[in-house]
C-alpha cells in the first residue's frame, strides 16, 4: 500500500509516476496536480491560463473574425443600451478632452 502513495498516475500521459513527477497542489484532494510536471509543461505551451490576457485578445480576435457581423449589428440590436453606455462613459472622457484641448 505504501507504494501506491509514492505514486500517481497521470491523466495527461496516461502514466504512472512517482509523485515527485508531479507539482504539488494545495487544492487537490491528494495536495498533487492531476497532471505530471512534464505534461504541465507542454499543456501550459498550448493553453495557457484561461484568462491570460494576450489568449483573451487573440480568442476575441479569432472570434470576432467568425462572427463580424455580431458586432456590427449589436449597436441596432442594444439601442438604448449603446446610448445610456455613451453618456455615462464616451461622453464625459469626450468632454475632458476638450477642456484640456482648451487649457494647452
Ligand atoms: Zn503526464
Amino acid at each position: 500500500m505504501k507504494d501506491k502513495e509514492l505514486t500517481k498516475h497521470c491523466s495527461g500521459c496516461d502514466t504512472t509516476k512517482p509523485i515527485t513527477a508531479f507539482y504539488k497542489r494545495a487544492a487537490a484532494k491528494d495536495k498533487l496536480d492531476n497532471f505530471c510536471k512534464d505534461c504541465r509543461k507542454s499543456l501550459n505551451k498550448k493553453n495557457p491560463p484561461k484568462y491570460d490576457r494576450a489568449y483573451m485578445k487573440a480568442y476575441m480576435a479569432k472570434w470576432k473574425e467568425k462572427n463580424p457581423d455580431y458586432m456590427k449589428g449589436w449597436y441596432d440590436r442594444n439601442p438604448d443600451y449603446a446610448s445610456n453606455y455613451y453618456q455615462k462613459y464616451q461622453k464625459p472622457k469626450d468632454q475632458a478632452k476638450r477642456k484640456n484641448k482648451k487649457q494647452m
